[in-house]
């Protein structure tokens, strides 16, 4: 076993820290369950399950992993170098250190920068993210946030803005932080001041859902350029990557997740609460395994958002936009069949991995092949795929959306006559309860959201790289 360094705090190294205690330089917060936060004051530390490390990963004796880590897994050491000050991440591990996914392999050191994420033996096992306190990257974060969240690495980017890893401060809980700029918020000729309390009205609304397919909002901080909401934190990733990642997914997998979906969405349309935004991208994952529980993100706020910008949805793809928005360019009066016709074309990718609509197509552009519900389901993709989810596709894709089937019509769909799928999808959802779904909350309380006057879904940016692919191969 390796002996500490008796590293004097006050030598040359740390003479940018003239404080007389010894000043933190790095903190590093817990993603994993058995690690715990570690402020950074010394020059050198050792991480390991062995005795002698300064950071011991005992708390994980009964963890799987914990077998995997070394006595001393890695080291951190802050050095001045010609370059200026800076953190290295020493790789002493047999089974390897990762930073951001990337292994940094026994025996080498790699620069530790704000933000990086340490896993370690596993590229999916999570130990820490590290925070430079000198970066000073968020002196522009408001005091009413910095007073009770920490905010790290960014999660992922959509319309709004950024979403960022958070910490509770003192009890290191874990959030997303979904930061919003209130200068996008403009809802026709109506001024910002009255747009605040609409907005936070909203939030308000949003605040008490309560499903476990819909996203938690656990805290609003409403500060004067920024809204910051406390997200419940998904770790399992998008669906949109998943799908990507599967090629596509296998009709049982396709039917636990989508069945949730239509769950979560259901019940949002009883709530009176129409998505407009339904993609993919906004399909949350619980965990790494395909049977997981899934979270609908992103809903409600996006009618506040871009008011006049009908060109926006032009300009990104429509690849999930009803037919009837396109045809009223988004100024019509339209209802949460809308959402009916979004997930209809994300079953149709879930299945076949492909989307139902091309830019590629010669004969005919995108905005016309949706119009006309010009998509099918070419036998050499799909000669494998059963004839009942076609029909649900078909049903959910339907262009007249007074012909189009509800959600809870799409419940009851004789695709979802599997009893085994419904015990397996309750224990996700309801886990405490043993897969018994409590009694439903308020039944039929409609608030009436969904308008004609409201402007048209949000759409990423054309040159946004998060289009699903574009052919099968
Ligand atoms: P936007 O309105 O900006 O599109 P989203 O809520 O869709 O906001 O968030 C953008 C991205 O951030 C998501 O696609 C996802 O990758 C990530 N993200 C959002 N919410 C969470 C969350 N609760 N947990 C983990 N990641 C999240
Ligand atoms: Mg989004």
């Amino acid at each position: 076993m390796e002996t500490l360094p008796t590293q004097d705090l006050l030598d040359g190294d740390f003479s940018e820290e003239d404080d007389v205690h010894e000043a933190a330089w790095g903190r590093l917060f817990p993603l994993g369950s058995s690690f715990v936060a570690v402020d950074l004051v010394k020059d050198e530390y050792s991480f390991g399950r062995g005795e002698n490390c300064d950071i011991g990963f005992n708390a994980g004796k009964n963890q799987q992993c914990f077998q995997a880590y070394s006595k001393i897994h890695f080291k951190l050491i802050r050095k001045k170098t010609s370059t200026g000050t800076h953190v290295f991440l020493e790789d002493t591990s047999s089974n390897g250190t990762f930073i951001n996914g990337e292994k940094v392999g026994k025996g080498n050191r790699q620069v530790l920068g704000n933000n990086d994420e340490i896993a370690l033996a596993l590229k999916k096992n999570k130990a820490f993210v590290y925070m430079d306190l000198n970066a000073n990257e968020d002196a522009n974060i408001p005091k009413e946030v910095t007073n009770n969240y920490t905010l790290t690495k960014t999660l992922g980017r959509g319309a709004c803005g950024e979403v960022r890893l958070a910490f509770a401060k003192g009890s290191c809980e874990k959030f997303a932080c979904k930061i919003i700029a209130k200068k996008k918020f403009s809802l026709g000729g109506k001024n910002q001041l009255n747009m605040s309390s609409q907005v936070m009205g909203e939030v308000k609304i949003l605040k008490a859902l309560k499903h476990p397919c819909i996203i938690r909002i656990d805290d609003v901080i409403d500060t004067k350029d920024y809204l910051y909401i406390m997200l419940e934190l998904v770790e399992g990733g998008e669906l949109f990557d998943r799908v990507v990642e599967a090629g596509q997914f296998d009709e049982s997998t396709a039917k636990l997740l989508f069945y949730q979906m239509l769950c979560a969405c259901k019940y949002l349309h009883d709530q009176g609460i129409t998505h407009r935004d339904l993609k993919p991208e906004n399909i949350l994952l619980a965990t790494e395994n395909n049977d997981t529980l899934i979270k609908v993100t992103d809903f409600g706020l996006s009618k506040f958002i871009d008011a006049g910008s009908i060109m926006k949805t032009f300009c990104g793809t429509p690849t999930y936009l009803a037919p009837e928005i396109l045809e009223t360019a988004g100024s019509g009066a339209y209802t949460k069949a809308i959402d009916a016709w979004s997930l209809g074309v994300i079953l149709y990718i879930c299945v076949s991995g492909y989307p139902p609509f091309s830019d590629e197509r010669k004969d005919m552009d995108l905005p016309k092949q949706i119009l006309g519900g010009h998509y099918s389901f070419p036998k050499q993709y799909w000669e494998d795929i059963s004839d009942l989810v076609i029909d649900l596709i078909k049903k959910l894709m339907t262009v007249d959306p007074k012909k189009r089937i509800s959600l809870s019509e799409a419940l009851n769909h004789p695709w979802f006559k599997d009893e085994d799928m419904k015990i397996k999808a309750n224990k996700l959802m309801y886990p405490e309860a043993d897969g018994m779904a409590p009694p439903t909350m308020m039944p039929g309380k409609k608030r009436g959201l969904e308008g004609g006057e409201e402007p048209p879904t949000k759409r990423k940016s054309s040159s946004d790289t998060t289009s699903p692919p574009d052919s099968p191969k």
